[in-house]
């Protein structure tokens, strides 16, 4: 069998019921004007001429879910003595990530080293991690606001991905990237795909040229420090913010969570929800204060995990994959990649310095339309 499958655009949904007899499969379909990964059926219309709206996060990291059940039980013989009964249930079924962007699979590696590669495991993303096969499919073009090149990934980037397709005129190249996303070439829709992988590999290498990278000519954004720590410098460029809290939904790397008990009488259960840093109430303590409580300093903290705090602790991996879904639908168009590229350059760092000795404010172009 050759190592390269190819998948006739007229077969996509025959391909996608073969996928669908051993898997739940999530796909891109349209619902109004959004683009949002649902379990495929026959009803539903697949949409793979842009980025999903959401990313596939939810899929292996529910925005909500339940940890465990948990009741009280009283001692038969001493009603005074209680004790909890806690029931867990973290069966899986085997799911398919089908359509997803590669900025989307490399965010699901930004996950994996929090949740998976640790001395403490969290069993429900390990278990529902192992049983999805992603498979992506490379950008032909870049989307407005992408800027994947920039953080280490491209638009046919395979970090993440088990398998990824590259669109050609009359269907898509299947090239597997692990042991897992191979056994997709043993479908009987599949073709040979050697014939089309140079074509493939043309679309690849002229959809990266087209990416911008606003951080150009280096490799990797390098934060300055003292800008950073400047909070005149954040005031400024998120004064505009609304604090709603989309940038962090959106994001296919953003995985703060929250964990109440959801209680009844005598029993409840544990519940684990998405939580976003961008919300006053993210880090209120129970005494009233907040270490975090204007939105310059939750912004400033939101930056500084995805470009300094994460690349420390996980050998210079940047925790943006450059999607650029803050940027597209920003109801204020606050614009991270244009931060970052102000906190990375000396001389913004002089110019902010010397604006902060004269009193003066300098102009940040992305508060320009307030
Ligand atoms: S999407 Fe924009 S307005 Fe909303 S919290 Fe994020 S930066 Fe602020
Ligand atoms: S910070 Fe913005 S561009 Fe980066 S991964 Fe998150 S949503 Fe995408």
């Amino acid at each position: 069998m050759s190592d390269t499958g190819y998948l006739p655009k007229e077969k996509i949904k025959d391909f996608l019921k073969e996928l669908a007899k051993d898997a739940v499969v999530y796909a891109p379909c349209l619902e109004g004007d959004i683009v949002l990964f649902r379990p495929f059926s026959e009803e539903r219309t697949l949409c793979l001429d842009r980025p999903a709206n959401t990313p596939p996060k939810s899929v292996i990291y529910p925005q909500s879910e339940t940890l465990f059940a948990f009741q009280y039980k009283k001692a038969p013989e001493d009603h005074q003595k209680m004790s909890v009964e806690l029931k867990a249930d973290i069966g899986v079924p085997n799911m398919v990530i089908f359509g997803a962007r590669p900025c989307d699979a490399k965010g699901f590696r930004i996950y994996d080293r929090v949740f998976i590669e640790t001395n403490t495991p969290d069993p429900y993303y390990r278990k529902r991690r192992e049983n999805t096969l992603i498979v992506t499919l490379s950008c032909a073009a870049p989307s407005p606001g992408c800027f994947c090149v920039a953080v280490g990934g491209g638009p046919a980037h395979k970090e993440g991905s088990d398998v990824m397709m590259t669109e050609l005129e009359g269907g898509y190249v299947i090239e597997p990237v692990t042991e897992k996303g191979r056994a997709i070439l043993g479908k009987h829709v599949i073709e040979d795909g050697k014939p089309y992988l140079k074509d493939a590999q043309h679309v690849q290498a002229k959809a990266h040229d087209e990416v911008r990278n606003p951080f150009a000519p280096d490799e990797l954004p390098k934060i300055s420090q003292s800008l950073f720590n400047f909070d005149g410098f954040w005031e400024q460029v998120v004064g505009k913010c609304v604090s709603c809290g989309a940038c962090t939904y959106l994001c296919p790397t953003c995985y703060c969570f929250n964990i109440t008990d959801e209680q009844g009488i005598g029993s409840g259960e544990r519940v684990r929800s998405w939580d976003a840093c961008m919300f006053f109430h993210f880090t209120l303590e129970a005494s009233g204060h907040n270490p975090r409580p204007t939105k310059f300093q939750r912004f400033k903290n939101r930056v500084g995990h995805k470009f300094i705090y994460y690349p420390e602790k996980y050998e210079g991996v940047i925790a943006c994959c450059g999607c650029g879904r803050c940027i597209r639908y920003c109801p204020v168009n606050v614009d991270i990649s244009e931060i970052v590229n102000y906190l990375k350059d000396t001389h913004q760092e002089l110019h902010w310095a010397s604006s902060r000795k004269e009193g003066t404010q300098p102009t940040v172009g992305s508060t320009k339309d307030e």
